[in-house]
């Protein structure tokens, strides 16, 4: 039977504002993910009688509650006591945790102090959860038909645990239903045109899947998802619909799962064996980074041009100083030859150029901020186009880049 879950996080820096509480929003989709609906989630100090006030109230309406944080070892970390507490039972040490504790240090050539020792004591009634990661074990309980489960509140150390065993616990112990997710990733469409172009699409979906439109800047995920059921075989009821989705928007579709458009353009231009550069001015090289956020992107990528000044622009790009003066940084004259300037300069087969006024202030008669021209360069045709993002300067710049990115995938799919 899928149970009903809370999600407990405890922290004095999450309740002043200091870090954001990541871990619960992940842990959600987790636990969405194996058909656990999540009912509550809460925040709490790290105080022992706020944490057994919350395991007790949490209790009465979820037959699962994960916990992340107050594991540390330092005092302020009371989790393992307050458990200690509301199970009324002992601590005892764990050999199994204080040898992972030994290695971890050993193998970091560290010290061992007495409060690390100390984190091998776990409540009486426990299992622990080992932690690849760090020192503080993960917590297992199952007391009264309730399953809590207690785990470090640092990302790097929760989330390996729980994808490494408390995912798999879970489903064994509650005997969940999973959940099937399909993820089409679409790019240069609007959720709203999107959502017409699919009308039709969705009406003829077959109960059992559920669709959702996941926007981003530029970008929406469409999701499918459908719940495992006997005797159905919902994965290829799921492909099925992929497909279909495949032939109604094949233009916007550029990936799926969790395919990114730097990622689909590296394969792209390493398939086709062709070279890109960049040429940015609005950007200031976050094009750049998006594409050098993949691995092995150096197969394609040459480099880029951050032509913020005009200097640049001229010396560098060979942009020429009357196209600036007649026509402006932001004009299609500029971004045109800083295409061409690019692949020269960089030797590439393609480039992308930007050149845009990403705001708050800078705007130009007839040229609000927002205003982007973005071009893309290829040796015997440069296709450019103007946009208007009126957007706040991070997400201009976002959005340029996501655009431009899409623009380039446009040109190598027509090869
Ligand atoms: P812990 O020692 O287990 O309480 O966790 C230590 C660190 O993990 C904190 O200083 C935070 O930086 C981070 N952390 C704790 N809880 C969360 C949370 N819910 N979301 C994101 N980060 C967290
Ligand atoms: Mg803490």
């Amino acid at each position: 039977m899928n149970p009903k879950a809370e999600i407990i996080a405890i922290g004095d820096e999450l309740l002043i504002g200091h870090t954001l509480d990541s871990n619960s929003k992940w842990l959600a989709e987790m636990l969405a993910g194996i058909g656990v609906e999540v009912v509550r989630m809460s925040i709490i100090p790290d105080q022992i009688d706020a944490i057994i006030r919350a395991l007790r109230e949490s209790s009465k309406r979820a037959s699962l509650i994960t916990v992340t944080g107050g594991l540390g070892p330092t005092l302020d970390d009371l989790t393992k006591q307050a458990f200690k507490d509301y199970f009324k039972v002992e601590l005892k040490t764990d050999e199994t945790v204080l040898n992972d504790i030994k290695g971890f240090f050993t193998k970091r050539d560290l010290e061992m102090i007495s409060s690390n020792e100390r984190q091998a004591d776990v409540p009486a009634n426990c299992r622990v959860i080992r932690n690849s990661q760090g020192t503080a074990p993960g917590m297992w309980f199952d007391e009264d038909d309730i399953v809590y489960i207690s785990m470090p509140g640092v990302p790097f150390e929760m989330k390996p645990m729980f994808e490494e065993s408390v995912l798999q616990k879970i489903i064994e112990r509650f005997d969940t239903r999973k959940i099937h997710h399909r993820k089409v990733q679409t790019a240069g469409i609007a959720e709203s045109f999107l959502a017409e172009s699919l009308s039709e699409f969705e009406d003829k979906l077959p109960d059992t899947i559920r669709l959702a439109y996941l926007p981003r800047l530029g970008q929406v995920t469409i999701r499918l998802t459908a719940t495992e059921n006997d005797g159905t075989d919902v994965i290829s009821l799921l492909e099925t619909q992929v497909e279909k989705l495949r032939n109604i928007i094949p233009e916007h579709i550029f990936g799926f799962g969790d395919d990114s458009l730097e990622k689909v353009i590296g394969d792209m231009l390493r398939e086709k064996n062709l070279t890109l550069s960049t040429a940015e001015s609005c950007t200031g090289g976050f094009i750049s980074h998006l594409i050098t956020s993949i691995p092995g992107s150096s197969d394609y990528y040459s480099g880029s041009i951050i032509s913020y000044k005009d200097t640049v622009k001229i010396n560098q790009l060979g942009v020429k100083s009357e196209t600036l003066n007649a026509h402006g940084e932001v004009s299609e004259e500029t971004v045109v030859e800083m295409a061409q300037g690019a692949m020269s300069s960089l030797h590439s087969d393609f480039s992308i150029a930007v050149s845009g006024i990403a705001g708050p202030g800078g705007e130009q008669p007839g040229k609000p901020v927002g205003t982007v021209w973005i071009a893309i360069g290829a040796k015997n045709k440069i296709h450019a186009e103007l946009h208007h993002f009126n957007l706040n300067r991070t997400q201009n710049i976002e959005l340029t880049a996501v655009t431009a990115l899409n623009m380039l995938r446009a040109v190598l799919l027509h090869l």
